[in-house]
């Protein structure tokens, strides 16, 4: 079958009408309308002649075999979060059926071509995102902790994924999937208001920005309210609320998108007749470059500690998580930048705040680059979440051209 765009769009909104309720999408990975939602996808398929095989991690493959064993990969993922959007995960997948069946009619492919449907990118139910995705790229390194994971209904994990035919001490096997791989393609909502700001309908992705998160707790003196001379006084929440008002400054000097946020504090005792003793605050910063991510952490910590000898507090930080950017592959960054021009006369390059499936395969060093298309108001996880039927039908085009021209790049064409 020739590409057919809006046949995407239709099939997107079928199922939405097959998963959806009157507060959104209700495709949460490793329940029954998940598994119905895969069901559904196994016969809008089946018509390509691509072999389906589900993975020891639950993903579901489907390979139409070409002249060569090097494969592009395109990858989605059909889980939603409860109440999510029509188009989160889904898009990337049902634009990748349009493209397996563009293939298909093109007769044999050069290349091997395989769709991939993730298992549980959202984590909604266990709190665990990107299940699938790390266990095939072989990073998946917390089983022990995945084995004392349970819902909100008290359910333990790896009883849920036996229900849908995973063990998850075997669910690294799924790591063999990514021999061979030699690109890899994920088209995906922006989630974000950039591109509809720029009044663009598409963006390639950099990559996937790198994350410090810690705990920075300020330190004073409990004292009484009415009692305290305003200089006489070791204000812990005085620090904190300086610091808050300085990470605008970092982010401005690092550039290039970068976000710090202030996430919460928490002071103590807390009440209305006291000098904060205690403020700990959450603070997570975000670049794509691993130096300018490191400067952006020195000088939030050289800030806090001016900060605390002015306001006669202590500070100290703990870290709470982290990890590096991750960047996308130069040579597909390009050809996606010229897909995107093709087919919407200009392009623009940004990074991803978010993580994605693709961070995971780009990290287990499959050359791999992402596609946004425009999503209306910046909004996803939400029934709100949208993007025009036209700008849908664009990104379906870019990823075939991005296929075809991925295609042409691991065969040597
Ligand atoms: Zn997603």
């Amino acid at each position: 079958m020739p590409l057919d765009p809006g046949r995407t769009v239709a099939e997107l909104r079928e199922l939405q009408e097959l998963t959806a309720d009157a507060n959104g999408a209700q495709r949460v990975a490793w329940t029954d309308t998940w598994e119905r939602a895969r069901e559904w996808l196994r016969t809008k398929v089946a018509g390509t002649g691509a072999d389906e095989a589900v993975d020891a991690a639950g993903n579901q493959w489907f390979t139409l075999r070409g002249g060569s064993g090097r494969a592009v990969l395109i990858g989605g993922h059909i889980d939603s979060v409860p109440n999510g959007g029509w188009l989160d995960g889904a898009l990337n997948v049902m634009a990748g059926v349009e493209v397996l069946r563009r293939v298909a009619e093109d007769g044999e492919p050069p290349a091997t071509v395989r769709l991939v449907n993730w298992a549980d990118e959202e984590g909604a139910r266990f709190g665990r995102s990107l299940f699938g995705s790390s266990a095939a790229a072989g990073s998946m390194s917390d089983q022990d902790e995945l084995r004392r994971r349970t819902d909100a209904d008290g359910i333990a994990l790896p009883d849920a994924l036996r229900d849908h035919g995973v063990d998850l001490d075997s669910a690294l096997e799924a790591r063999t999937e990514l021999e061979g791989a030699a690109a890899y393609l994920e088209l995906h909502i922006e989630q974000g208001p950039v591109l509809e700001s720029l009044d663009l309908p598409l963006g390639v992705v950099l990559g996937t920005f790198g994350v410090e998160r810690h705990e920075v707790t300020f330190r004073g003196q409990a004292a009484h309210a009415g009692s305290t001379p305003m200089d006489k006084r070791r204000d812990a929440l005085a620090g904190a609320a300086r610091l808050e008002l300085e990470l605008p400054e970092i982010a401005k000097r690092a550039g290039e998108g970068a976000v710090c946020t202030m996430g919460g504090v928490v002071t103590k005792p807390g009440i209305v007749t006291s000098v904060v003793e205690t403020a700990e605050c959450l603070l997570d910063q975000r670049h794509l470059d691993a130096g300018t991510l490191a400067a952006m952490l020195r000088e939030a910590k050289e800030a806090s500690e001016r900060f605390a000898a002015q306001e006669d507090v202590e500070v100290d930080w703990a870290r709470i998580w982290n990890i590096e950017p991750i960047l996308f592959d130069e040579r597909l960054i390009e050809l996606a930048d010229e897909s995107v021009r093709e087919v919407a006369g200009s392009s623009h390059r940004l990074p991803s705040g978010p993580l994605h499936d693709a961070a995971e395969v780009a990290r287990a060093g499959v050359p791999s680059v992402m596609l946004f298309v425009q999503s209306l108001r910046g909004l996803s996880h939400t029934k709100l979440e949208d993007t025009t039927g036209e700008h849908l039908e664009l990104s379906v085009r870019a990823l075939d051209r991005l296929a075809a021209k991925a295609i042409g790049l691991v065969t040597g064409g």
